[in-house]
């Protein structure tokens, strides 16, 4: 329910691709508020939990529920409507329309005015995209000062650390309940994951009740910023707790931190 801390949870999840397990009977929550991290090594399963929990995949058992209702069968973009947003391991932004109409696209879900809307009621339509792009300014200064003093250039000029900072700003357009950031800091170099991670305290502070969950290899960002992290290993959960305990593991020091 809405007073509830717990925001997202899943329980039992499995997904099976043929033969292949890629995740057996993982269950996890996410509280209000709270940044979970998420590790394992490639074919963990970790984008495949993303993918489960966006409606992407749809599991062979278990199931996700958001504030307490069954996501199971809820189609992707309504998942996004209800406040589940993401960002995705490689790009998906279009790099020839503007960081701006990037973030506007974002928004679309909120706005009532469709492509017949825009076509034939120009009026209700240009009202809807004038809010809608200052909605995405606001948002594009929260996320980044530098991301909005280049609001007008095409997204495919930008640096890469802003490619993903404008994923980032694209998929809080929804104003999600939830964020799911796939390996935000892939491509990175340190300089660049600690402006990531400040950006990320920056979103949350202004915004208590968002939820993250976040995949993540690097591990000065797992080690400083998820309040909780989440091990998979071969789509098991091999561990959940705070950094401090899960480095403990074997496991994870054999495949994370060269032990
Ligand atoms: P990770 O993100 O942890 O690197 P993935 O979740 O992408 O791992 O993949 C987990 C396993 O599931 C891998 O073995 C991968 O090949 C497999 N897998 C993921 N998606 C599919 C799919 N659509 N069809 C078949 N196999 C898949
Ligand atoms: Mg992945």
């Amino acid at each position: 329910t809405a007073s509830s801390p717990v925001v997202l949870e899943g329980e039992n999840l499995t997904m099976r691709f043929g033969g292949l397990v890629a995740m057996a009977e993982v269950a996890f929550t996410l509280k209000r508020g709270e940044i979970l991290g998420i590790i394992g090594p490639n074919g963990a399963g970790k984008s495949t939990l993303l993918n489960i929990i966006t409606g992407i995949y749809i599991p062979s058992s278990g199931e996700v529920r958001l504030e307490g209702e069954r996501l199971n069968g809820v189609p992707a973009h309504k998942i996004v409507a209800r406040g589940i947003a993401r960002t995705f391991q490689s790009s998906r932004l279009f790099g020839d329309l503007s960081v701006l109409d990037n973030v506007i696209i974002g928004r679309h879900t909120h706005t009532k005015a469709g492509v017949f809307d825009a076509i034939f009621r120009r009026g209700r339509a240009k009202a809807e995209l004038d809010a809608a792009a200052a909605h995405a300014e606001t948002l594009l200064k929260s996320v980044s000062r530098g991301l909005h003093e280049q609001r007008h250039r095409p997204a495919g000029e930008l640096a890469q650390a802003d490619r993903r900072r404008l994923e980032i700003a694209r998929a809080l357009a929804t104003d999600p309940k939830v964020l799911l950031l796939d390996e935000p800091s892939s491509g990175m170099d340190d300089a660049d994951t600690d402006a990531l991670m400040d950006d990320i305290r920056a979103v949350c502070a202004q915004r208590p009740d968002l939820a993250l969950m976040i995949i993540e290899h690097d591990m000065r960002l797992v080690a400083s910023l998820p309040h909780r992290v989440m091990v998979l290993d071969y789509g098991q959960k091999l561990a959940d707790g705070p950094y401090e305990e899960i480095r403990k593991i074997p496991r994870v020091q054999e495949a994370y931190l060269g032990r």
